[in-house]
């Protein structure tokens, strides 16, 4: 990946990005763009569609988070928020969980080559991780980008924060928020789960005349979250 051109980019968009950054970031890219001819990890396979719809938004999440949180990121996929989370971060310790090994399988390998040593991905279904007690509201945040609806993902995730943490939902363009996290309004309160704000921001690449709009939801746990929560994932996609 170009790293002269990322930091342009992350300039752009008023990103901070030091040199050190960018080169891990760039070989980040390189190697999911070289193991995504093996495997589907991405639909992104343009190198610079990758710098700023992957790498550059993962990276309006770093003002989010306070200093040395625990974080988990729930269906990472290829590494997304979690890996410039740890790249950018190295005071957080990230969790990247996803339902797919061989997307596990990437990150664990990425973690490695980056030498990212607070980094680790775990292969489960977050609706039954959840109840693991060494995960039980283990976490100051949890992120999830592009994974479900907002009614989903606050059940999925709210066993794993602790009280008085976030929960940082991530949704790109033609996302209903404000209907999605009005009609999760219910849900959330049976959860201890109350919404603070939805945050708006643009990503640019003026160069390529690209415009995207994204949308970051915070959400506070406020309360204990019941043990029976998460339900089993049929039950929790029916209402
Ligand atoms: N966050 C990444 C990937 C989004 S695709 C990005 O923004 O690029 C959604 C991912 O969530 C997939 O990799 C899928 O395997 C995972 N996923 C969906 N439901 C899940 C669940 N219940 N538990 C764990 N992972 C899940």
């Amino acid at each position: 990946m170009d790293t002269a051109l990322f930091i342009e980019i992350c300039r752009e968009n008023s990103i901070p990005c030091t040199a050190a950054e960018a080169e891990k970031l760039s070989a980040f890219a390189d190697f999911l763009l070289a193991e995504n001819e093996k495997y589907n990890l991405t639909a992104i396979r343009d190198e610079r569609a990758v710098m700023l719809r992957h790498l550059c938004d993962s990276m309006t999440l770093i003002p989010y988070i306070e200093k040395g949180a625990r974080v988990l990121d729930i269906g990472s996929g290829a590494g997304f928020p979690a890996v410039p989370l740890a790249v950018c971060r190295p005071d957080l310790t990230v969790t990247a969980l996803d339902a797919t090994s061989k997307k596990v399988s990437f990150i664990n390998a990425a973690a490695a080559r980056l030498k990212l040593s607070r980094l680790t991905a775990v292969s489960a279904r977050a609706e039954e991780l959840a109840h693991d007690p060494a995960y039980r509201e283990a976490f100051d945040i949890v992120t999830a980008r592009a994974v479900s609806r907002v009614p989903v993902l606050a059940e999925l995730a709210a066993g794993f924060i602790k009280t008085g943490g976030h929960l940082l939902l991530m949704k790109g363009e033609n996302s209903v928020t404000a209907g999605e996290v009005s009609d999760a309004a219910p849900v959330m309160r049976l959860l201890g789960l109350s919404h603070i704000r939805t945050d708006e921001l643009t990503l640019t690449d003026s160069e390529l005349s690209e415009t995207l709009s994204r949308t970051v939801v915070v959400i506070e746990k406020v309360s204990p979250t019941p043990a029976a929560y998460p339900r089993r994932y049929s039950q929790i996609i029916k209402n």
